[in-house]
């Protein structure tokens, strides 16, 4: 699929969370400036998050609240070891309340489920953005 507009992506966000249910987790696969946390805004905005979505990449994780559950949003960017940041996840992970998206997992995939759904967003070259799940 292809997503030629920041607003776009938003969408794309807002349409995947009405088929998302708790427990749930998400691998986002892109480079820097891919559209990653773009399109966990819009999701977030579609499970009824009220709170501005923001990049993780110097907490690693952020958490919001919504009617229901709680989507917890990680980013491991250039982390070669998760650290303690290992537990926190597995414990989120182990939450069936819980959407837990994770951004450059390479550190932790080895705990991921398999059953994970996995978003890969590519540039093209006009600018715009290619999808595949
Ligand atoms: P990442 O989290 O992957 O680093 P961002 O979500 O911060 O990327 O997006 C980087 C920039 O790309 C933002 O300015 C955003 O508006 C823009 N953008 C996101 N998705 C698209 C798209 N499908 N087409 C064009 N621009 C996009
Ligand atoms: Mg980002």
């Amino acid at each position: 699929m292809k997503i030629t507009s920041e607003e776009g992506m938003l969408e794309f966000g807002r349409e995947f969370a009405k088929n998302l249910h708790a427990p749930a987790v998400i691998e986002l696969v892109g480079d820097v400036g891919a559209g990653k946390t773009t399109f966990v805004r819009g999701l977030a905005e579609g499970l009824g998050v009220k709170e501005p979505v923001t990049s993780p990449s110097f907490t690693i994780s952020k958490e919001y609240a919504f009617d229901g559950g709680v989507l917890i949003h990680y980013d491991f960017y250039r982390l070669q070891d998760p650290g303690l940041m290992l537990g926190d996840l597995e414990e989120s992970l182990s939450d069936p309340s819980a959407i837990v998206i994770v951004e450059w997992a390479d550190s932790v995939a080895g705990i991921l489920p398999e059953d994970r759904t996995r978003i890969e967003i590519k540039y093209l070259d006009d600018g715009g953005r290619e999808i595949t799940l």
